[in-house]
């Protein structure tokens, strides 16, 4: 069984929609389709819970018409018989319907709001599904709620997924499911979600909850660039990574992947494969294939991210400094991304800005705190460290000219970071690019 998912710009439009079904009848391969919502309907979807919940219903009402309208013409669109349109029709009606009874609930809660959330993978994969009966595909639409499990903590019930969707697999022998993306159901038995951009890691739970050959993950890039193709020229894409490069990459920009993604399949060994709707016989990127070569891979930038300072004499000889200085960020449930020590001061590094005011204010406690905004990490993935002699080197003779705030080298053999300045990034990824390619 191959797990095939596309997001929200791969299933957009009716014609992308018609794509997408070419794309998977093309082969015979056992298959999972996991779909997103039709990009930007989720949006919509969390802007009417925000009216809702702030009492606006006759705004959200609103919103809710609209939205229903344009669906009413994705289904002009989609269908080509009269009989497939009823149908795209009737399917709209009822699930609008079950959006309006939720708007009219008097006090609105958050756990109407997931309920309401989830509407958007429930519409695509529908039409998707009569669209595919329609053109006489065979096809088995799977319900994510009837199998994708999430425990108290919110963390995916993969074991339990893996007996329910093989039991619901079992019962209707199909060799073509569809199922909804980023939904699932929590404890409570409620309607929840895997949180947003959810429907990769939807994907990747699946391939490792039934053991899957591969996950491939369509978007409209051909695979992970070795540089960011937004800011740079000349980018390609890299043939094969280790799941760990490829959770650096995930993680520090290359947006076509959801981080969280990696770690399923990394557990339970599922290659994942990155593949283009635009260009689906370029080869894409494979995930989870041992590294043979020691090299730099690609480089990647994550911005808005705000480096503190805390430097006190009281750190000099002491035990215990650096537990006080994470319990502050413990406290705000604020994830530190990277971090150096001298004798007498710590920088770390946040992209999480709620709490920063409070953070600050607490660790002025401890000596003095300085705070740089609108910086950028680039961070450096591939296999290198030791074996490979000379790659800071050829790091920094690549950019002379850059102020470099942070360096971060050795907490894995597959990162290298660097903290500059956001108006910086443009200049170091392309002369990077230059000095290391
Ligand atoms: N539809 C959800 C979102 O927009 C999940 C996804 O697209 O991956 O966040
Ligand atoms: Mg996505």
């Amino acid at each position: 069984m191959v797990i095939y998912k596309f997001g929200g710009t791969s299933v957009g439009t009716p014609g992308r929609m018609h794509k997408v079904a070419t794309l998977i009848t093309a082969d015979p391969t056992d298959k999972i389709v996991v779909l997103s919502a039709v990009a930007g309907t989720t949006n919509t979807l969390v802007e009417i819970g925000e009216l809702l919940l702030s009492h606006k219903q006759h705004l959200a009402k609103k919103l809710t018409d609209d939205l229903k309208e344009k669906y009413d013409a994705f289904v002009e669109g989609l269908f080509s018989t009269d009989e497939g349109r009823a149908a795209g029709n009737r399917i709209v009606e009822d699930l609008f319907h079950q959006i309006s009874t939720l708007t009219l609930i008097p006090d609105f809660n958050e756990g109407n709001n997931k309920t309401l959330l989830a509407f958007g993978e429930l519409i695509s994969t529908n039409l998707f599904h009569l669209y595919l009966n329609e053109a006489g595909h065979k096809n088995v639409l799977l319900p994510a709620l009837d199998f994708m499990t999430i425990d108290k903590a919110g963390e995916p019930e993969v074991e339990n997924i893996g007996v329910k969707l093989s039991g619901l697999i079992e019962k209707s022998k199909s060799s073509l499911y569809i199922t909804q993306g980023f939904i699932c159901r929590n404890p409570e038995g409620q309607t929840d979600n895997l949180k947003r951009g959810g429907s990769d890691y939807t994907a990747s739970l699946i391939g490792a909850a039934i053991n899957a050959d591969e996950v491939q993950v369509w978007t409209d890039i051909d695979g992970m660039h070795n540089n960011d193709p937004r800011v740079v020229k000349d980018t390609h894409p890299i043939d094969e990574l280790t799941f760990d490069e490829a959770a650096e990459l995930a993680y520090f920009g290359a947006k076509i992947l959801h981080p969280s993604s990696i770690l399923p399949a990394q557990k339970y060994g599922i290659r994942v494969r990155l593949k283009s709707t635009m260009d689906e016989n370029a080869t894409g990127t494979l995930i989870g294939v041992p590294s043979t070569i020691a090299d730099i891979k690609a480089i990647a930038a994550k911005d808005g991210i705000i480096a503190i300072k805390i430097k006190s004499t009281r750190m000099l000889l002491a035990h215990g400094f650096l537990r006080k200085v994470f319990e502050v960020f413990e406290k705000y449930k604020t994830p530190i991304d990277m971090i150096t020590t001298s004798e007498v001061a710590v920088s770390l590094t946040i992209d999480e800005k709620t709490h920063v005011t409070k953070i600050v204010e607490e660790l002025k406690t401890f000596g003095t705190v300085e705070v740089d905004e609108n910086q950028s990490i680039i961070c450096i993935v591939g296999n290198m460290v030791s074996e490979k002699k000379g790659v800071l080197m050829k790091i920094f003779d690549a950019i002379p000219d850059i102020p470099v705030r942070m360096v971060s080298y050795g907490g894995s053999r597959n990162n290298i970071s660097l903290l500059i300045d956001t108006n910086y990034k443009k200049e170091a990824l392309t002369e990077l690019n230059k000095g290391i390619f």
